[in-house]
């Protein structure tokens, strides 16, 4: 008999600290009284860039029991504060149906105007396809609703790969006849080391290829979204990543690639490392050199690129020097462009000028050094 003592995994550390962080909230959070279950989270209306040229975005973001993955023994995702946002308490379909009705209602007017190009966008803080989350005949009744309207254009919603099963996409495509629609998977990086020990995530690359795969053969779009530097990376390595995992998906013929640059968001491995100076969110400098350098103009006319980071600008979110050339605010508005008009040229080689190079050399040293 083997009397060696079973060590546990490396991962089962990491687990165990997310495990610690999902619980806390529990006892700080304030309870949301179950009046509030019928409201969502927020409802918004703004302009977005659409396959087809510039238009408006409906946004939903659900009040949900949130992921599954952060709910379960796992811990969830190393950078993912959703979980501190989840409604406690018994949320049922009907308040949900509520809160995606009365956001029909607030946008009535916009959602009935045949003239406009709408892309209704809804978000669970998890995945909308989870049955676990939303039960599958709700799924195909909110669908089934945005249908009415000739105005939505594009439907967008969010999901892990494992539910998205022929079964339930071939129930999609008997509602879904015009519109496109287009399902958001975190895939957040292309390398299963990163995926698997960095970031917790759950699946493998082989996964996301054929869950690819079925969505593409029941004719829906898929948004590959990109984390640009989860916890415990250098920024030069986050940059390696982030480049080779756009290239990747760019391969795998993803129709849209969205890069969320990490932003520390509370209760995560992120801000437990940022509470001690071992973490820091991206650089511009990087973001923009990524663009510049890992897809092509060409290759943008078939896959869209987006980036529209949280908290840009801030310490907690992706930020360049405070008062330096270009600024947090210049690089928004450099990055917005872009997303617009999907035209490299829009964004600058940051060396081309004396001061940048002087910055751009002060952010080298940063990365060599500070962050390494
Ligand atoms: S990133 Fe997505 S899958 Fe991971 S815990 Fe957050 S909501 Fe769940």
């Amino acid at each position: 008999m083997n009397s060696e003592k079973k060590l546990p995994s490396a991962i089962s550390y990491l687990r165990e600290e997310l495990q610690y962080l999902r619980q806390r909230p529990l006892s700080k959070q304030k309870k949301a009284k179950t009046h509030q279950f019928s409201k969502p989270v927020a409802s918004f209306s703004k302009p977005d860039r659409l396959k087809s040229g510039m238009g408006t975005e409906i946004t939903l973001i659900f009040r949900s029991r949130a992921c599954s993955w952060a709910g379960s023994a796992s811990g969830g995702c190393t950078m993912c504060g959703y979980w501190n946002d989840r409604a406690e308490g018994d949320i049922t379909a009907d308040h949900y149906w509520q809160q995606f009705t009365s956001t029909i209602e607030k946008f009535k007017s916009q959602l009935e105007d045949v003239n406009q190009k709408i892309v209704f966008k809804m978000f669970t803080s998890g995945s909308f396809c989870d049955p676990k989350e939303l039960d599958e005949k709700l799924q195909l009744k909110i669908l089934q609703k945005l249908t009415e309207f000739p105005s939505i254009k594009e439907i967008v919603i969010e999901s892990r790969p494992e539910f998205l099963t022929s079964d339930l996409l071939t129930k999609y495509r008997q509602i879904i006849s015009e519109q496109y629609l287009e399902i958001g998977i975190g895939i957040e990086s292309s390398s299963d080391y990163i995926r698997a020990n960095i970031i917790n995530k759950g699946f493998n690359w082989k996964q996301v290829i054929k869950a690819v795969e079925r969505v593409h053969t029941h004719n829906f779009g898929v948004k590959a979204y990109l984390l640009f530097k989860p916890p415990f990376l250098s920024e030069y390595t986050a940059l390696m990543d982030l480049f080779q995992s756009i290239r990747d998906c760019v391969q795998l013929g993803v129709d849209t690639i969205s890069i969320n640059p990490t932003n520390i968001q509370q209760n995560t491995i992120c801000s437990v490392l940022a509470s001690q100076n071992q973490f820091r969110s991206p650089w511009f400098y990087s973001l923009f050199w990524i663009i510049k350098h890992a897809i092509s103009q060409k290759e943008l006319e078939h896959t869209r690129l987006l980036c529209d980071p949280s908290a840009a600008g801030k310490e907690r979110g992706i930020h360049n020097f405070y008062s330096h050339h270009p600024s947090n605010s210049e690089a928004i508005d450099i990055l917005q462009r872009f997303v617009e008009h999907q035209e490299l040229s829009i964004i600058p080689e940051i060396i081309n000028d004396k001061e940048s190079l002087v910055n751009y050399n002060r952010y080298r040293t940063e990365i060599l050094y500070k962050w390494s």
